[in-house]
């Protein structure tokens, strides 16, 4: 039997090595909080990045403001970066902050259970146990593929995979191909996929909105200047940040500010799509912005090439052959790509985390609604801090600033706790009600809960739990320090305590 003396202990136990894990390594680092593993299921850095390698893959935030603030690079070729050079640039900080030492990859997490008699996680692997004083949840809100509930999918007999599962040697030449789905993901893989497929079939249950791309290389001239002049760079940066931000008020205060880019989105269309009656299969009816603005110049052209049909009858059946419609019609493919999202409204890594009275953290969500303090802390769960957690998803900017403020906030967290001899935290319930009630009141009128579309950022409840409904500014300034006075905390030396003993100040 494994007695806990024989565990290997660690402060900070972090799980994921995207954009997430990286930053709170490196930051936990800076911080002089050295004692830290990050657990990682995959086999590299990286995250979404990693997995996701489909034709087209690329950014929709220009690559100057979606990196870390502290690690700019001066190597990126475009406005908006392609996969590859995204996943090289996290290989490459990785590298160069010399923290990959304390990286485990191919190990999952299988359980991480609260210990309330010594106050720590015990962390269960599939490559054996840890206890940690502090875990940091990192693994992403965009991470577990959906696969979609179609009658038959599992009887079909040719290839058939997720856009973020490709696989490396798939080859479409030539072949019958379907893909379902028109979101983020499907409009890149389509352009892709069109001109190398015999035919395609792109299957669309909703027309989704979709503004022009404003990419471009970069000149050599600006690429020197990224290198040799960093303020350029940084000037870059300020104006891509300040201009993303004045999306806002689009999306939270009145949907008629979007005015221009309906209009951009609708003269995309005029101009990729000759045929009046695809025109108007490809016409969103519903407010930009309900569902993510999607951005390409090369969606609708892919869609009006001969060799591609959209299909907007509603799926019946996937047959081992093909796909069937509910207007009868089979269509016969080879390839079967499904683009049809993530698990958002109910965080796969929940389900691993039990807390201080024993209770799931997926089956707390299932009752009281995925909700957080600050997108980082649940009460009832001490320690455990969320990066990308709920409510800190953007419609318009870049989640690596989100990243590095709930970063920093988690980091703080971890120095408070050890300068104030304090053993663990977790949000006072009051306050973690009034954090959510205020994001709850806010939802209300968002073009997210009133533009007429159904989408991942809501729940089943309706409850846009994914979002955040402010400025990114904001959310930097609210976690910029660990407000200690809107914890219960136990202090180190403290025995197990009752719940009643539980309010002592930090
Ligand atoms: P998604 O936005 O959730 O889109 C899923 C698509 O599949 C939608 O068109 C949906 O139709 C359709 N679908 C789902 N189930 C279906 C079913 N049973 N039958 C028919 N159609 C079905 O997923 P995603 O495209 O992978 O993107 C997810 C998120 O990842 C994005 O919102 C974005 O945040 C991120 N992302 C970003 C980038 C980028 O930066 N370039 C690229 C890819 C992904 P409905 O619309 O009718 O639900």
């Amino acid at each position: 039997m494994t007695t806990t003396q024989d565990i290997p202990h660690v402060h900070t136990l972090v799980i994921g090595a995207g954009f997430g894990g990286l930053c709170t390594a490196i930051k936990l680092d800076e911080a002089g909080e050295s004692d830290y593993v990050v657990i990682e299921q995959g086999d590299d850095v990286g995250g979404t990045w990693r997995d996701n390698t489909y034709p087209g893959a690329a950014c929709d935030v220009p690559s100057q403001l979606y990196s870390f603030s502290f690690a700019p690079n001066p190597r990126w070729s475009r406005s908006f970066s392609p996969q590859p050079e995204i996943q090289a640039y996290i290989q490459r900080v990785a590298e160069q902050y010399a923290v990959l030492d304390r990286f485990r990859f191919g190990t999952t997490v299988e359980e991480a259970r609260w210990d309330e008699s010594s106050s720590r996680w015990h962390v269960r692997t599939s490559d054996g146990d840890w206890t940690a004083d502090v875990v940091v949840a990192a693994t992403g809100a965009l991470s577990a593929p959906k696969l979609p509930d179609i009658e038959g999918i599992e009887s079909f007999a040719g290839e058939l995979f997720h856009s973020a599962r490709w696989p490396r040697d798939a080859d479409l030449t030539g072949k019958r191909v379907a893909v379902i789905g028109t979101g983020a993901s499907a409009i890149q893989i389509v352009p892709d996929v069109a001109v190398r497929a015999g035919h395609l079939d792109v299957y669309q249950r909703t027309a989704p909105w979709v503004i022009p791309r404003a990419d471009r290389p970069y000149t050599s001239i600006e690429k020197l200047a990224f290198k040799h002049l960093p303020l350029v760079q940084k000037a870059y940066r300020a104006g891509i940040y300040l201009g993303r931000e004045s999306y806002v008020p689009a999306f939270v205060l009145d949907s008629r500010i979007a005015a221009p880019a309906k209009r951009a989105a609708l003269a995309n269309i005029r101009r990729g799509i000759e045929d009046p009656e695809l025109r108007e299969k490809v016409t969103p009816h519903f407010e930009l912005g309900c569902k993510r603005v999607l951005i390409s110049n090369a969606y609708y052209p892919a869609l009006a090439r001969e060799s591609v049909d959209l299909v907007t009858d509603r799926i019946q059946a996937v047959t081992p052959h093909g796909v069937r419609t509910v207007d009868g019609t089979e269509r016969e493919i080879d390839v079967l790509v499904v683009a049809t999202g993530f698990y958002t409204s109910d965080l796969p890594i929940a389900h691993r985390v039990v807390g201080r009275d024993g209770v799931r953290l997926s089956d707390h969500f299932a009752e009281a609604g995925m909700q957080a303090y600050k997108g980082s802390t649940v009460h009832g769960y001490p320690n455990l801090f969320f990066v990308v957690g709920p409510n800190t998803g953007l419609g318009h900017s870049s989640m690596v600033f989100m990243i590095e403020s709930q970063v920093a906030y988690a980091v703080d967290a971890v120095r408070t706790m050890r300068e104030r001899g304090v053993a663990a935290v977790e949000p006072v319930p009051d306050v973690q009600r009034a954090w959510n009630d205020d994001l709850q009141r806010r939802m209300k009128r968002t073009v997210w809960n009133t533009g007429g579309c159904s989408s991942w950022y809501l729940d089943e409840h309706g409850r846009n739990v994914t979002l955040w409904p402010r400025t990114t500014y904001t959310f930097r300034k609210l976690t910029a320090r660990f407000d200690t006075e809107n914890y219960d905390a136990v202090p180190a030396t403290a025995p197990a305590l009752t719940p009643q003993d539980r309010k002592v100040s930090a």
